[in-house]
């Protein structure tokens, strides 16, 4: 591609309302715009790297036996209705009516649409296994839209639908999926990993996400230190401790906490740490009325698991505010489990305490060295918390870590779920209708551009894995336009090139040296070559790989080696 022919729209300023670098950069390098919240388009440099990245997944899906299909956007309510899921599905689901007033939504997933195929296509046992998928524009009317296209409304997933006759079959497929994942981010160059994961909104049990590792990723997941044991942080469990709980050692006291609102600052005020602190979250019970969470102040909640409890209104909803202050006749800066007249749930954690910190259930007041027990009843406790560095490992091969990823793929055991409900059988060997097991595989399209970004990136732009780059080489001639023998050279390489089949960039815009190559490194090519008229005189020629500190130059005699030695693949 010539940089005359192409639509090169890169951006000098920050833009105000990208909050982390990879939508910053997207947006400076000019491969998307914004439209509405959650809404882009993929200008043509954006849409090289996204062309790349399916291109792999397509592959690998392909050799994996995977058969590709495309279905609709727009899916008719019945079929929702069948499965259970539009009345179960909350405002993610983007709901429609036609001129006739038929309900329909905009696909969020396609396990209706896929189901309802395969009750047609597929009769017999003959037919299975059978593995369908696409890749496909999804909506999904998400609360937050941001980061740009890295939680937005409209974007592009790779689904797989896998259907077998018994579970044994169901988990033969499943374990291809997962060896074609590892595949599929190998080749897009990623620092990855594969870890266990609840399944959410889509159903069934056994599941693994994919996640590209990254300071800013949404995801925090667990990992010992001395095993294979990895998980999203939002399905590990925190045992009990094993330990007894230390005797009470003082009085309790009620004393004057003006101001102190937060953990950071009661623990601050009292000088006390803030292990030695309750916290009392207030959530809303599935009766309507309120539940208390009880954490240690150091600790995070768990929504999935505190949502699971008996009682607790499932998903979990922190209760609002006017709520909670009409019911307990407080605010909630100094609410605490003692003399507090709802259902309470206490972190194992918390149950452990002694001699600690809670609010007093009065305005501006908390309690000191207050104790299970003794100054009140012995909790009800359970695990509602996010497991931290430091904590054993589950599987009690050592302590686990936690870093952050960005979730760009998760593969499902669906079982019979959608099946069943959807009357979609085969008949076995015996001639007998059975609902087949099911298994479903997704691929972030959209979103792995954004996460490989997010890994890979300096201070002057972003840096793509040779794989997915939107152009592997750039060649930028120096007065492209004055020097007849620079056009040569630029002019024959480009072409050498793209014989090659190499996506190559031939900067010719008359530009100073440095605005071209800062706009090379802007996009993200991975290699740069320099043709001058100085340098060719003296038969050489510059070569900078994107990472490189500095430029090398090279005998323009080995200029078709060199070639070779920087595509490797
Ligand atoms: P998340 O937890 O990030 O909301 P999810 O669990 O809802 O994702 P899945 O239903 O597993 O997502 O969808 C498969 C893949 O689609 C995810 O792994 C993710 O990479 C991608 N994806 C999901 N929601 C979005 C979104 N709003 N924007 C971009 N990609 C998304
Ligand atoms: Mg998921």
């Amino acid at each position: 591609m010539r940089a005359s022919r192409f639509h090169l729209a890169t951006l000098k300023e920050t833009p105000v309302d990208a909050e982390i670098v990879s939508h910053q950069l997207m947006l400076r390098a000019g491969m998307i715009r914004r439209h509405a919240a959650g809404i882009y388009s993929w200008l043509p440099l954006g849409l090289r790297v996204l062309r790349k990245v399916e291109h792999i997944v397509r592959q690998e899906m392909d050799r994996a036996g995977a058969l590709e299909l495309l279905m609709p956007s727009f899916q008719p309510a019945e079929l929702w209705q069948e499965s259970g899921r539009w009345d179960q599905f909350g405002p993610e689901l983007l709901r429609l009516a036609d001129r006739h007033q038929r309900d329909a939504c905009i696909g969020p997933t396609h396990e209706e649409i896929i189901t309802d195929i395969f009750r047609r296509e597929v009769n017999s046992y003959r037919q299975l296994p059978v593995n369908f998928y696409q890749i496909q524009t999804k909506f999904r009317d998400e609360i937050r839209p941001r980061f740009g296209i890295m939680r937005s409304r409209e974007f592009i997933m790779k689904d797989a639908y896998s259907f077998d006759l018994d579970q044994a079959a169901m988990q033969r497929a499943y374990d291809i999926m997962d060896r074609a994942y590892v595949r599929i981010f190998d080749r897009f160059g990623l620092d990855y990993r594969a870890v266990s994961a609840d399944s959410g909104a889509i159903g069934g049990s056994t599941s693994q996400e994919f996640h590209v590792l990254a300071d800013s990723g949404e995801d925090a997941i667990a990992f010992s230190d001395q095993s294979e044991f990895a998980a999203n942080i939002e399905t590990v469990e925190a045992p009990a401790p094993a330990a007894e709980r230390a005797a009470p050692a003082a009085a309790m006291e009620t004393v004057d906490t003006p101001g102190m609102n937060t953990i950071e600052e009661l623990a601050a005020g009292l000088g006390v740490t803030a292990q030695q602190c309750l916290k009392t979250l207030i959530a809303d019970a599935e009766d309507g009325g309120l539940v208390a969470l009880v954490l240690r102040g150091d600790h995070e909640l768990n929504v999935l698991k505190a949502g699971q409890l008996d009682g607790v209104a499932n998903p979990l909803r922190l209760a609002q505010r006017e709520k909670i202050v009409e019911i307990l006749g407080n605010d909630i800066g100094s609410i605490g489990p003692i003399g507090l007249d709802i259902p309470a749930f206490v972190d194992f954690s918390a149950a452990q305490l002694s001699d600690f910190v809670c609010g007093a259930n009065q305005h501006d007041k908390h309690l000191i060295n207050a104790n299970w027990g003794r100054d009140c009843d012995e909790p009800v406790s359970a695990d509602i918390r996010n497991v931290v560095a430091g904590d054993p490992s589950p599987d009690g091969k050592g302590q686990l870590k936690i870093l952050r990823g960005i979730e760009v793929g998760h593969i499902f055991q669906l079982g019979q779920k959608y099946s069943e409900t959807m009357q979609a059988t085969v008949l076995d060997e015996q001639g007998k209708a059975t609902y087949p097991f099911m298994g479903c595989y997704g691929i972030g399209v959209t979103r792995v551009v954004a996460a490989a970004i997010e890994q890979n990136h300096d201070e002057h732009g972003i840096i793509w894995p040779d794989t997915l780059a939107p152009f592997q080489l750039a060649i930028c001639p120096i007065n492209y336009h004055k020097s007849d023998l620079v056009k040569q050279a630029a002019d024959e390489f480009y072409d050498s090139c793209r014989s090659a089949g190499r996506d190559v960039f031939l900067d010719d815009r008359p530009l100073r040296p440095g605005v071209m190559f800062s706009d090379m490194e802007l996009i993200g090519v991975p290699h740069r070559v320099v043709f001058s008229e100085r340098g060719l005189k003296a038969q050489q020629f510059e070569y900078k790989g994107r990472r490189d500190a500095s430029a090398q130059e090279l005998p323009l005699a080995d200029l078709g080696d060199f070639l070779q030695r920087i595509f490797t693949d």
